[in-house]
This record gives C-alpha cells, sequence and structure tokens, in this order.
C-alpha cells in the first residue's frame, strides 16, 4: 500500500472504521456521474458490446449442438428473472422494513454449460479465442455456420493451443469446461479456498488442475507467469480482461429485453435497483456497464462484498484500486463465499465503476447462510453463498433512503450468480447452517 497509513485513512474517511471492524455497512459513491459522463470516460464502449453480443449469436448454433441445456434457449446463454414475493415478505419481517417496490431475482445459478455467472464472461472469452484462432488458420471461410466448430478440423487445431486461467473455483468451471469442449488443453490453477467437488468435476472433464496453498492472487500471479513463457498460452486474466467484462456486459441489453416481456418499467418515475456480489469486480463490473447502457440514470446499481473481503469497496473508497488490499486494513479474506475471496480488487474494473456505480455494502457469512436457508424455505430456489450477497441490498438502498429506493414504483433485482452446479450434500451442509 502507497501514500497513507491504514489509521491515516480511516481518519479521513471515518466509515473505514467500521469496515477494519468486519461491520456490515453501506458505502455511497460520492463520484457518481451522470450516465453520459461516466461512460465517456470508461476504457470500454457501447460499440465493443455489441459485437460481443454479435459473436455470441454467431456461436449460438455450435452452444446447441454439443451443449444440450444450451437447446432449448437455441444456444443463447441465458438465465430467468424471476418474481419472489414470499421472500420479500421474509425479508420485511426479518429486517423490519418494507419493500414497497417489486423484488426480482435474476437467476444466474441456472446458466446453462456452468451455473453461475461465469457462463457469461468466461465462456464468452474462450468462444473469441477460438474464433480468432479458427480466422488465423482460414478455417472461418470454409464454414456453412459455427457449428462445424465441432468439426475435427477445429478441435485438431485447437489441440495445440492451450488455455489457462486462475480461479477460486467458478470462473475455472466456466473456462474449463468450455475450453476442453473446443478441444484445447486447459489448465485451471486454483486457489487453496477452491472446493473439491470443483477440482474433481474439471478433472473429469480433462482439464489440468493446478493447486496452491496460497489464495487467490496467488493463483492468478502463478498462471500469469506460467502462461507468459508460452507462445501458444492463452491466459484468461480475471484481474484485466477485457474479453472477460464484454462477455458479461452483454446481460445489459438482455436484462432490457427481459423487463420489457414482463411489461416492467424503468423510467425516471420507475427506477431499477440491481444488486450485484462482487469478487475481483469483472462479473458485476461488466453486468453494470450493460445495465446503465440500457436503462441509463434510471438504473442504480451497487456492488455486495463479505466483510472480511471488501476490496472493490477498500479500492473505490481510497481510489487506489489494486493497489491497495483488504490485508493492509487487517482483514484476512477468509469467507465461505468462495466466489467472492478475494483481497485486491480489479483496477481495470474499479476505474470504469467510479463514476457509474451508486454505491457498496458488506455482508457476514451467516446472514448468507441464513438467507440461503429463507430463500430455499420461501422460494424453493437454492443458490450457493455467494449469491446471496445481493439479498440484503434492498434493506441497505431503503434504509438510507437511496434515490427512490422507497417508491412503490421502483424494482429491486437481486443478482443471483450461482448455485446449480453445486452438489447436493454441499447444498445441505449449506443449508444447515443456516438459522
Ligand atoms: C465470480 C463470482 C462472483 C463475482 O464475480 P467477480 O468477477 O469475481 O467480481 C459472484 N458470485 C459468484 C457465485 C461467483 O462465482
Amino acid at each position: 500500500m502507497n501514500c497513507d497509513s491504514p489509521s491515516e485513512w480511516i481518519e479521513k474517511l471515518p466509515l473505514l472504521q467500521k469496515v477494519v471492524d468486519r461491520e456490515e455497512v453501506l458505502w455511497c459513491n460520492p463520484s457518481i456521474e451522470k450516465v453520459t459522463s461516466g461512460l465517456a470516460k470508461a476504457s470500454v464502449s457501447d460499440a465493443e458490446v455489441a459485437d460481443a453480443s454479435e459473436r455470441l449469436k454467431r456461436f449460438a448454433s455450435y452452444l446447441a449442438a454439443v451443449f444440450p441445456d444450451t437447446a432449448k434457449s437455441h444456444g443463447i446463454i441465458e438465465s430467468p428473472i424471476t418474481s419472489i414475493p414470499k421472500m420479500k415478505k421474509v425479508l420485511e419481517t426479518k429486517y423490519a422494513t418494507a419493500i414497497a417496490g417489486k423484488l426480482l431475482v435474476k437467476q444466474d445459478n441456472a446458466l446453462p454449460i456452468s451455473g453461475s455467472i461465469k457462463a457469461r464472461g468466461g465462456i464468452y472469452e474462450v468462444l473469441k479465442h477460438a474464433e480468432s484462432l479458427a480466422s488465423q488458420h482460414h478455417l472461418l471461410n470454409t464454414m456453412k455456420d459455427y457449428s462445424q466448430f465441432a468439426n475435427p478440423a477445429c478441435k485438431k487445431l485447437f489441440s495445440t493451443y492451450k488455455i489457462a486461467v486462475g480461479s477460486t473455483g467458478n470462473l475455472g468451471l466456466s473456462i474449463g469446461i468450455m475450453s476442453a469442449k473446443l478441444g484445447f488443453n486447459v489448465t485451471v490453477h486454483m486457489s487453496a479456498d477452491a472446493k473439491q467437488w470443483k477440482k474433481d468435476l474439471l478433472r473429469s472433464k480433462g482439464v489440468e488442475v493446478v493447486e496452491y496453498l496460497d489464495d487467490y492472487s496467488k493463483a492468478v500471479e502463478e498462471g500469469r507467469r506460467q502462461a507468459a513463457t508460452d507462445p501458444t498460452c492463452h491466459f484468461v486474466d480475471d484481474e484485466n480482461s477485457k474479453d472477460l467484462f464484454m462477455g458479461y456486459a452483454v446481460a445489459g441489453a438482455r436484462v432490457a429485453e427481459q423487463l420489457r416481456e414482463q411489461q416492467i418499467k424503468v423510467d425516471a418515475d420507475h427506477p431499477l435497483f440491481v444488486y450485484l456480489p462482487c469478487g475481483v469486480g469483472g462479473g458485476p463490473g461488466g453486468v453494470a456497464f450493460g445495465l446503465k447502457l440500457a436503462f441509463g440514470d434510471h438504473v442504480h446499481c451497487l456492488f455486495a462484498e463479505p466483510t472480511h473481503s471488501p476490496c472493490m469497496m477498500i479500492g473505490m473508497m481510497t481510489g487506489l484500486h489494486d493497489q491497495v488490499s483488504v490485508a493492509d486494513f487487517g482483514l484476512d479474506n477468509r469467507t465461505i463465499a468462495d466466489g467472492l475471496a478475494v483481497g485486491t480488487a480489479s483496477a481495470f474494473v474499479g476505474r470504469i465503476m467510479e463514476p457509474l456505480l451508486t454505491g457498496c455494502y458488506t455482508i457476514e457469512d451467516q446472514t448468507l447462510f441464513n438467507l440461503l436457508k429463507n430463500l430455499a424455505d420461501s422460494e424453493n430456489i437454492w443458490l450457493e453463498p455467494s449469491a446471496l450477497a445481493g439479498m440484503t441490498g434492498p434493506i441497505h438502498a431503503i434504509q438510507a433512503n437511496l434515490v427512490e429506493a422507497n417508491s412503490p414504483q421502483a424494482t429491486h433485482i437481486v443478482w443471483a450468480t450461482g448455485g446449480n452446479m453445486v452438489p447436493v450434500e454441499e447444498m445441505q451442509s449449506y443449508y444447515e447452517a443456516g438459522i
């Protein structure tokens, strides 16, 4: 950490004392701007998001052919938006707070192929790389359509290339499953907190899994270092990847379409609030960017992090981004929310979000378990612990009286980032941890 010491930072930003004390807090971003000026400052553009969206459409015939669970959506990887009125009542009672507007959940737990939000960014980046290699080797011009990516000629080509990634688990699953299906040699560098079942599942698909005793940043660093020496290896850089970001951002326009279909308005009188669990930042950042493109100033995005791993909150509050870690403030980055166990946020994402993000808040592990049980009991929706971080968002927004969050015309979307891949016994133990 550079410049000031933690105590100097706490003096300047008193909320940091509560963060250090691992309290559940809400931080409102003082640097938020009108969307037009915020988007103009971004290092990425709407044209790049549109390009990503088109690329995913080109690959739809391939995905539908090789992953049967995408056939009914014709190879488009998308999840439903579901109303959760019973859970809304549970939250209202539990937190003694009325939620006047609608409460919905975006069910990325049900995304095909890898059952988490990583099926957006991770799969997109692998497909884009495959397309680029196929183009360089003149395989694209002879294709009738992209279902021919399943042909032996493509598989043979990709078997001479490698893909690597560092991950706490879910990104590894999505990159591993997609890369192995296309025929790449794929290596996943896993942090110590990654679950055994994820390693087993990847190995069963022919993915090489390298395990580290250290945390996420170390796994990424080692993966990046090993890949750098090999020109045939593409490293999926979770901390800096524009491609991952674009894969996530495509969600914005799709959500707009889904809300239109459900006749849910978003405009000056009907604000939209979206609560996104945040690890390194690419997933929530990309989705929030896409939502800002789709809804402009009418959408308000908040990121949710564990009390032990509030890396994006600290990075944004101090403006130090990846030059500060939660350890600098005495936090241990230990959380059962494995998708969120990240000590240093992406500076690439943090800088884009600076003028666009409404705020960040933190949540305790025990709260995640309790909400997991509540959601399973009330709505029969089963999420992994990380994916419940968004659930206290409406309470924070309403209690803090954020821009019209109290309005009966407001819509609150909790982004449920994962769950379907979790084995039944594992899920049962999460459920039993809830009170
Ligand atoms: C990865 C992940 C997130 C957060 O995404 P980042 O890109 O790391 O910020 C949230 N929830 C789940 C379940 C995840 O796997």
